[in-house]
């Protein structure tokens, strides 16, 4: 199998091994999906349809254990799937359901953000802001409230209906060179996107002030209400997601000396992960 994974050059996005375990074939996950009637099936006959778009099967890196497919995907290939998938997605559905769920999110996060002695106006960042939900959620909490989001469509559409808050179609890692820091960074079922995982924490945790708070919640490869086999989850849904963290994942993407991490609870199989940044 090693052999076979430095062929097509496999290498963890987490730990850069080269040995994986194959865990299923493109082609028996896209026969799988093509026999489901959720939203596997719309992504497999995209797949099927773009070979930019194979991604050789879903695995597991032998050394550190990660969930991820064989073969990423390039940007300009992910940006066609989204396109194409986006296209006849059931878009802005619980509009206000989503904002009060945020804002009470919102609410929880910001009791542990600790005060730099500022007066100024807290502020919260949505990485990943989809059609600016959250961020509206975080303004009726008293925010500064900005959201950050690739698809420059829904950036456009977040704008129009809610234009007291900020929102930028930008990458993390371009938000985060600007070099402005946030009290609350929040990142809701994102990083299972990301081609380049390490890149992307590495820049969320740029994005957060000192004394700040950084909130991640992704679908949780591990936990005792994951489907087994992973393989079969609904959550597994290539090229939309890419990767599936156990705890131990998440902690060593997010290691780094001036953050503490601390998973919520949660009976459902997803992380909810919060990391408060030291204030000095
Ligand atoms: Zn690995």
């Amino acid at each position: 199998m090693s052999t076979a994974s430095r062929q097509t050059g496999f290498s963890c996005p987490l730990c850069d091994a080269a040995g994986f375990t194959l865990l299923e074939t493109q082609a028996d996950w896209l026969s799988r999906a093509a026999g489901t009637a959720d939203e596997r099936r719309q992504i497999g006959g995209i797949v099927a349809a773009d070979p930019d778009l194979a991604f050789g099967g879903i695995v597991r890196c032998r050394e550190c254990g990660l969930a991820t497919v064989r073969t990423r995907p390039s940007p300009d290939a992910l940006g066609r799937f989204y396109s194409a998938y986006y296209a006849s997605a059931s878009y802005g559905t619980k509009r206000d359901k989503k904002i009060k769920r945020a804002a009470r999110r919102v609410r929880r996060l910001s009791r542990r953000i600790r005060s730099n002695g500022s007066n100024a106006k807290r502020r919260f960042l949505d990485v990943g802001a989809n059609l600016g939900y959250a961020v509206e959620g975080a303004r009726q909490r008293g925010f500064d409230a900005t959201g950050i989001e690739i698809d420059a469509e829904a950036v456009a559409r977040a704008t129009a209906e809610f234009p007291g808050n900020s929102y930028h179609a930008t990458t993390v890692e371009a938000f985060a060179a600007r070099g402005e820091t946030f009290d609350l960074v929040y990142c809701s079922e994102v990083i299972e996107h990301a081609i380049d995982i390490r890149s992307f924490a590495s820049a969320l945790m740029d994005l957060v002030a000192p004394g700040g708070v950084l909130f991640v919640t992704t679908p949780a490869d591990g936990h005792r209400a994951t489907p087994d086999p992973l393989v079969g989850w609904v959550q597994v849904k290539p090229p939309e997601h890419l990767h599936w963290f156990a705890k131990a994942h998440l902690l060593r993407l997010f290691d780094r000396p001036d953050f503490a991490p601390r998973f919520r609870f949660n009976p459902k199989p997803g992380h909810k992960l919060v990391l408060r940044r030291a204030l000095h």
